[in-house]
């Protein structure tokens, strides 16, 4: 249920990561494409994004490079730390967003 969503939000972080390599490469002085293409996708994909979700999304990116992290073998991937299995469980429902108790990022599951 909440899936797309978060699909979506790690579409854009890639995007905002992509943003970010050009922006760095730019202040390095070197000449770089255009962002706008770049930044017309996230506008898109943004506009499909609740706005509540991509809140938070912005919250966190201020905190850490990536804002939403992969869970593989019940492990949130940002911080490294074991999920309580009923977290682990509820997260695989699909129902609600979960994050990670111990670092607060958003957490998706890898199949
Ligand atoms: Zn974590």
């Amino acid at each position: 249920m909440v899936k797309k969503q978060l699909e979506l939000l790690v579409a854009l972080q890639d995007l905002d990561m992509m943003i970010r390599e050009v922006e760095d490469v730019r202040q390095l002085g070197f000449e770089t494409p255009s962002l706008d293409k770049l930044e017309k996708a996230r506008e898109e994909l943004r506009e499909k994004i609740g706005k509540p979700l991509y809140a938070t999304y912005e919250r966190l990116k201020a905190r850490y490079k990536r804002a939403i992290v992969p869970v593989k073998d019940d492990t949130c991937l940002g911080c490294f730390m074991r999920l309580p299995t009923s977290l682990a469980a509820r997260g695989r429902e699909d129902a609600e967003v979960i994050t990670c108790e111990n670092c607060g990022r958003m957490l998706y599951w890898l199949e």
